[in-house]
């Protein structure tokens, strides 16, 4: 039998993401009045407005707060409605394997707004749909662009991709450095974290969570 192609476009999608920051969009942001209110936090640290540096500082950061923390629009989760599932079956060879996908993140942590990032190495073994390599970047973007914690981001990119997927197993690993961390005394060899979430047959069978663990130590660790 032939593989077949689906894709997964917006009605659909939908309850598949049951997750309510990505379903339901964000109001638009009053860009005005979120500069004003930055404005004046900068006025309460004492800095110099005049200085040719910060004075436009209150736009660009407000805008690019709302570009980091455009995961709650729903515009974002539009790049995620071709995603495309390939169904494959219990009979072929393919479907068995581990498929591991690798990249890096950054985002923001919720307490602090600092930045965190890293990489992260996903892996998952088929059970009937296996999707694109480029997607599951894609999905980790959306994931990213909001505020929270390594364990938050790690738990819900692995939310989405299980109920994309359903795969018999998965397992995704988050290792990054927080700057809030870094930047505010604290040791700063504890600044590296690893996040590990094993779902399915990474849980269940010693051999599985092994074999991707390896590949976490050959490609994860910090250099
Ligand atoms: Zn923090």
């Amino acid at each position: 039998m032939k593989d077949t192609d689906l894709v997964v476009s917006g009605a659909e999608l939908e309850p598949l993401i049951d997750d309510h920051a990505l379903t339901h969009p964000r109001p638009t942001v009053d860009r005005n009045a979120l500069q004003d209110h930055l404005r004046e936090a900068l006025k309460l640290l004492h800095v110099d407005l005049e200085d040719e540096n910060v004075r436009d500082t209150p736009r660009r950061w407000a805008d690019s707060l709302i570009a980091m923390t455009s995961g709650y629009d729903y515009t974002d989760v539009r790049k995620l409605t071709t995603l495309f599932r390939k169904a494959c079956s219990t009979a072929d060879e393919n479907c068995q394997n581990l498929v591991v996908i690798g990249g890096t993140y950054k985002t923001l942590c919720a307490h602090h707004i600092l930045p965190f990032f890293g990489r992260f190495i996903i892996g998952y073994i088929p059970e009937k749909m296996i999707i694109g390599a480029s997607k599951i970047p894609r999905i980790v973007e959306v994931h990213m662009r909001r505020l929270q914690s390594q364990e938050h981001l790690a738990h819900g990119v692995a939310d989405t991709i299980e109920k994309i997927l359903e795969p018999r197993g998965l397992a995704v690993w988050m290792g990054g450095v927080h700057m809030c961390m870094v930047m505010r005394g604290v040791e700063q060899e504890s600044s590296f974290m690893e996040t590990n979430v094993l779902r399915g047959d990474f849980l269940q069978d010693e051999k599985t969570r092994q074999e991707f663990m390896s590949i976490v130590n050959r490609r994860g660790q910090k250099d």
